[in-house]
Formats: C-alpha cells, structure tokens, sequence
C-alpha cells in the first residue's frame, strides 16, 4: 500500500519542491513571477512521466494545476479569481502536460518492451551458445527466437562451401500457407533470392511486403502470400555459416527493431555453430580414431560378411548416412556388395545389388580421391548407372569413397543422405581417412587369407615329408642290416680268406655302412621325436658308460684316418634318469660330426664330470670349426653351414638338432664353443636328479 502511494507522494513533493524554487527565485530577484514556470512545469510532469509513470505525473499535473493559482495572481492580489487570460495560459499549460504525458507514456511503453525482449535473448542465449550439436543449436535458435518474435515461418540455410550453395536445413512452419510447402526444394546460390542476397551482401534484410517483391524466389507452385520477411547472415569473422530467415503473415508485420533482435541472435548463431562445428570436428576425430583401431584386422577368425559390416559402422558413425553401400572387389573381378545399411535402410532389407564391373567404378577409381555429389539429379560428375540408383532411393547428396591398397582399388563406399546436405572438406578428409583405413584391413584380412593357405600347404608337406622318412628309414634299415651281417663274416673270415686289396675294400664297406646306419637310426630317430607318439625309455644310468660305448663305436673309423680319440672320465658315477639308446644317439651324432669334420686324422678328447651340480659330457676336436655366424642356427633342423670347402662331406642337417632335442627332453642344455680352424667342442649338461638316489662325487 505504502509502496504504491510512494510515486504518487513523490510527484507531489516534486512539483512542491520546484514551487518552492521558482518562488524563490521570485522573491530573491524582486520580480512578480517566473514567468517561463509553465514549462518548468511541462518538463518536470514530463520527466515524472518517464521515471514514475503516468498515474503519478497525472496527479502532479493536478497538484501544479492547484498552486498555479498563486503563481497566476498578480502580486498582493491574494486569494480569488483570475482573469481569463490567466486562465486559458492555465488551460494550455494542462494540455501541453497532458500531451507530453502521453507521448513519453507511449515511448517508454516501447522502451519497455524492447528492453524485456533483450533480457529474453540474454536469458536464451547461454542455451544457444552451449549447444554443441548444430542440430540442437539450430532447435535451440528457432525456439529462442519464438519467445522474442512471433514468427510464423522460420527457416534456416546452411552455406553449402563445397557446393557453393545455400541449402534449408531447417524450417518450422506456424501458419497454414507455410505447412502446405515443402520448402528444402530449394537451394539458392549467392545472389538468388532474399536470402542469397543477405548472404552475398553480409547484411539483413527487411522486405515489408513480400509479395510486391520481384527478388523473391519461391518453391515451384507456391503462390506469394502477402507477408513480412526478415533475412540475417550468420557471420563470423570471415565466415559465412548461412542466414535466418524470418516471415510473418501481413504486410509490414515486421519491424525494424526486430531486425535489430535478429542480428544479434544470427550472431550469435554464427557463434554457436562455428563452437559446434569444433566440438564435432574433435569428437569425430575421436569417433574415427577408434573407428581405425576397431577395423585392425585382428580378428582373421571373424567372417567376411562381419568384416563388411563393421568397416561399414565405422563410416555410418562418423558420416550420419541415410543409406550406405561398402562394394568390395571380389575373386571375379567384379565389385559385389559386402555391406549395406544406414539410419533409413536397415541392413536386412537392404537391396543388394547386382556386382559391378571394374568399367563401371573406373569413374569413382580414377582420377578423382573422392566424389562428392550435392545433387544426383543434376550432377554430371554421376554415370546413368549411379544416377538410376540414387534417383530411386530418394538420394540428395552422396559420396563416393573408393578403397585403395596402395595402387589397387579394392572397393568402395557410397555414402548417401536424403536432405541436402552439407560436407566439408575436413569431414571429406576424414571419411578418407577411414577409407584408408578400411583398405588396410581388407588387404591385410586377404594377405592373411593367403598366408594361412601357403601354412596350411606347408603343413601338409612337411606330414608328407615325414611319413616319407619313417617309411624310408625302415626301409632301409632291415636291408643294412644283412649287408652288415654279410660284410662282418667276411671281414672275420669265416666265409674263406680274402686277398688283401679286398680286405681293404671291406674296410671301407664295413665303414660307410656305419655311416649309413647311423644316418638311418638319426632319420627313425627324428621320426619317432616328431611323432611324439614313442616317449623315452627313462631309466637310472651310468652316464659314463653311455659315452664309453660311443667311443667305442667310433675308434674304428678315427684309427681307419688315423687319429685318435682320448676319453677322460670321472672315477666317480655320473649317475642320471635318463634314456640310454636316445642319449647314446646324441653323443655318437657329436662324435661323428668330430670326424667328420677333421680336415686331417681327427683329434677328439671326450670328458665326463659333473660340475656346479649338473653332469658335463664335452666333445672337443681340432677340425675346420664352426663361423661365429653359424652359432645360433647349428641346432636348427636340416641347417648345415654352407662353406665351399665342406661341399664333399654328407650330411643332412639333423645330427644337431636331434642332440638338442634329446638333450633338451631330459631337461638338459647343449652348447657350443668353437672357432674356424681351431676346432670345436660341444657340451652337454645333464640335470643330477633330486633325491639321495645319487651317490656323492668322489
Ligand atoms: P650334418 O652333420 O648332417 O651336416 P649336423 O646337424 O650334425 O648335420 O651339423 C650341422 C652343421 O654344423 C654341419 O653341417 C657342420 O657344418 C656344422 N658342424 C657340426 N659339428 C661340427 C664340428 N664338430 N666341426 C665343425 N662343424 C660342425
């Protein structure tokens, strides 16, 4: 109560306070009156007016009209009536009042308005400003601006950089004549129409009447309504992002201070998409990444149709497509579809297609990295094939990636969206750049294809090879044995006395054929190794006579080149678990190898011990030597060391591995040690079992 009494009490006191004043003044200059107190008094009703409203400056016209009275009176006159001159300066005074009243009334009222408007936009536009979705800022924009203008068609085109064209992304319709029309028809080039117009000059327009106007363009069988039209640039910096376009049914529905509101809401607009478009550009550059990793053909397992779908997610992720085509080169040479799919085609009912020649996908292979297609109807880049396709699905813009593996086109992506829509080039290098990706995938998953086929022959070959040596072995051992049989009873005489250049050649006989038996046990051997199906026969032995026994096998040969062979081993047993017949093959390969490779008579030293807890068998000769490159790979199977010089010596390359291999099931280690022309020595280590089976070292 006592607040809205507070204006009135003030416009009173105020036209008390200046009363005062001028009386005041009245009396300090000794004249009658003021006599410009009237206006005073206009231009302080008018200022209430303005700061308190017009109920208080009524009641303060009324106040000035009561104490006008002394003012009017001839001086000493006192109270009483007033002459009509008096009261028609009187008259006007009040109705100047009045008018002025009124005038500020209406003004302010205006004011007012325009100031609650922009508090409006100030409180929206944080919504448009945080969007970070153009799509959502867009939605954002159009709402905002019903709460500060009362539309009834609100459009929105985006610049369209690669096609150089203004394109509707969105428009919501509030009026009937703006429902029936489909307006994304139309797509406008700088210049074309209002809008184009707004675009190329970077400035808003205001059209009062749109259908006086000749610039207008308007979608085929539209006919003009008469209507306000508002057409704002979205401009940042020096970029062109579109322009808002506002329409309000009636002539001159639309004001210039609604231009004004516009301007600032497209500016803002311009700042929000352009923050927008960065965040997407950041979150797709993620979305691609992953995208990249998810496509690593790590998988080999996975099926092709899988394959052709997930390379297809990648690009529908970070593309938005409608529709989507992944065409892969196939055995035929022909390009078949592998995956569809998309928002508005769902990858089950998807037509498929037939296969593509290599002709027809020369257009998208080559020269052009990418085709970008903003209309199919009208562009000429489409061969009639691609455009039949599009036509019937309803395509409005596509892109067609291709998919290359160095210079090999090994498919393509057709991206397609239904509305106009708006690429750019980084989102074009991007899509590349899956396609890249894709192209690695797909060519590695067919490396990979072909690799297993050569592993899978190869296994087959290496069963063949195998099943080959345990039949030959046996084969041949049998027979060998009976020549050895015979050979033997001649060597001992028991079949007649022999001429002694016979003997000689039964010597060697008797010789090569050890050769060849060992060389037979080696290949039954591998055989029954690489079987897995026999397992050793692990017994407590004496390793000490194990070795004894080879050298025994061996001293005919080195006593036939005449060198000589020196076994030192410990008095002590070298007690071990361990298989006789598999370890005492180990030890013959290494002495054979000894001979073998003894340029003049072999020199070998073989000892027996047991050190730092494990038992050593160490076989040095003084032969060629062994290349410090050959090290590594000696114990490899068939690997022999290719020296010119060592061409005439036989072998097949699996004595070592088959030591290795047996040393190595009974837990131990073989090594070697060895310099070209010095010799070498070999070294067995053989694990002491736990337990106190095993008597003390002597
Ligand atoms: P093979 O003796 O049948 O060729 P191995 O596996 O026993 O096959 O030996 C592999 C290769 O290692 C031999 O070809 C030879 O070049 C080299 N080699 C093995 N033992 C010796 C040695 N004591 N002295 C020199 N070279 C050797």
């Amino acid at each position: 109560m006592v607040r809205r009494a507070l204006p009135y009490l003030a416009a009173v006191g105020a036209v008390g306070v200046v009363s005062t004043g001028l009386g005041l003044v009245a009396w300090v200059l000794r004249i009658p009156r003021v006599e410009t107190f009237l206006l005073v008094f206009v231009l302080l009703v008018g200022a209430i007016a303005w700061r308190l409203g017009r109920g208080p400056a009524l009641v303060a016209t009324g106040a000035f009209a009561l104490i006008a009275d002394y003012f009017f009176l001839p001086p000493r006159a006192g109270l009483g009536g007033a002459s009509v001159s008096d009261l028609v300066r009187l008259g006007t005074g009040l109705l100047a009042a009045a008018a002025v009243i009124q005038f500020v009334h209406v003004s302010r009222g205006r004011q007012v308005l325009l100031q609650k408007r922009k508090d409006l936009l100030q409180d929206v536009s944080p919504q448009i400003i945080q969007s970070l979705d153009a799509d959502e800022v867009l939605n954002t924009v159009a709402e905002a601006t019903l709460r500060v203008i009362d539309y009834q068609h609100f459009r929105v085109y985006r610049w369209d950089e690669a096609a150089e064209r203004l394109v509707l992304v969105k428009s919501v319709a509030r009026a009937e004549p703006y429902e029936r029309v489909d307006w994304h028809t139309v797509t406008l080039s700088l210049g074309e129409g209002i809008t184009g117009i707004a675009a190329q000059t970077r400035r808003p327009l205001l059209i009062p009447d749109g259908s006086l106007e000749p610039r207008m363009v308007y979608p085929v069988g539209t006919t003009p309504v008469v209507e306000s039209i508002l057409s704002v640039p979205m401009v940042t910096g020096d970029r062109l992002f579109g322009v808002l376009s506002l329409a309000r049914l009636g002539a001159r529905s639309l004001s210039d201070e609604d231009l004004r509101l516009m301007e600032s809401i497209a500016a803002q607009t311009a700042l929000a998409l352009a923050n927008a478009e960065q965040y997407a550009e950041a979150e797709q550059t993620i979305k691609a990444l992953a995208t990249i990793e998810a496509l690593q053909p790590t998988d080999a397992g996975l099926p092709d149709p899988e394959v052709g779908k997930r390379i297809l997610g990648g690009f529908l992720d970070l593309s938005q497509a409608d529709l989507a085509t992944l065409r892969v080169l196939q055995a035929d040479g022909r390009y078949h579809v592998a995956a569809t799919g998309g928002r508005h085609w769902p990858a089950n009912d998807a037509p498929m297609g037939g296969p593509l020649s290599a002709a027809q996908v020369a257009w998208v292979a080559d020269p052009r990295v990418t085709v970008y297609v903003a209309d199919p109807e009208s562009d000429t880049k489409l061969p009639e094939w691609v455009r039949r396709g599009t036509q019937l699905a309803g395509v409005k813009a596509s892109v067609f990636l291709p998919i290359r593996a160095g210079q090999r086109f090994v498919g393509f992506v057709g991206l397609h969206w239904r509305r106009p829509r708006w690429l750019r080039p980084q989102q074009l290098r991007r899509l590349q750049l899956v396609a890249a990706q894709a192209a690695i995938a797909l060519d590695t998953r067919e490396a990979l294809g072909r690799e297993r086929g050569r592993a899978e022959a190869y296994a087959e070959l290496e069963r063949a090879r195998r099943e080959f040596m345990q039949i030959a072995s046996h084969e041949l051992r049998t027979p060998l044995t009976v020549i050895r049989g015979y050979a033997s009873l001649l060597e001992e005489g028991s079949l007649g006395e022999m001429p002694a250049a016979a003997r000689k050649a039964l010597r060697t006989l008797m010789d090569k054929s050890s050769e060849m038996r060992g060389q037979v046990e080696r290949m039954l051997l591998l055989a029954r190794l690489e079987d897995g199906a026999a397992q050793p026969q692990m017994s407590e032995i004496d390793l000490r006579t194990v070795v004894a026994d080879a050298v025994n096998r061996v001293r005919p040969q080195v006593e036939l080149k005449q060198g000589r062979v020196d076994l030192t081993l410990t008095s002590a047993p070298l007690t071990i678990l361990g298989d006789p017949e598999r370890l005492a093959t180990a030890v013959d390969n290494l002495l054979q190898n000894a001979v073998k490779f003894s340029a003049g008579p072999p020199q070998i030293e073989v000892t027996g011990n047991r050190e730092n807890g494990s038992v050593r068998v160490v076989v040095r000769d003084h032969g060629i030597g062994i290349p410090p490159s050959a090290h590594a790979r000696l114990f490899e199977k068939f690997y022999r060391v290719s020296d010119p010089e060592l061409h005439n010596v036989t072998g097949t390359g699996i004595g070592l591995y088959l030591v290795r291999q047996v040393v190595e099931g009974h837990g131990g280690r073989v090594d070697v040690e060895s310099q070209p022309g010095a010799g070498s020595a070999f070294e067995i280590q053989l694990p002491v079992p736990a337990g106190g089976a095993i008597p003390p070292p002597a």
